[in-house]
């Protein structure tokens, strides 16, 4: 399987998710997952290392919800080019 065929798969996978569970079911299962990757990152902190792979768990939970909800929000593409633009002129400081 290339690359290409891999992420349309991959995209594949979250329109059926949201067709399945629903947009509402899907946002409120990725603040869940948001909370959680929360909860590892903040354990980093009182245990100086955290458990690194909780930590890549929740990230690849967030990441999956968070690609669903790009699917469901697609205006983000344009807030995201307009703050690389910012963050570009702030790094130029
Ligand atoms: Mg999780």
């Amino acid at each position: 399987m290339t690359e290409k065929e891999a992420k349309g798969k991959e995209m594949e996978l979250y329109k059926k998710a949201l067709e399945k569970w629903g947009n509402a079911a899907q946002k409120l299962m990725m603040i869940e997952e948001m909370s959680e990757l929360t909860k590892e990152l903040c354990k980093t902190f009182r245990e100086f290392k955290g458990n690194i792979p909780a930590i890549c768990e929740e990230l690849a939970d967030v990441d999956i919800m968070l690609m669903q909800m790009k699917y469901i929000f697609p205006e983000w593409k344009y807030h995201k080019i307009r703050k690389l633009e910012r963050l570009e002129g702030a790094l130029k400081k």
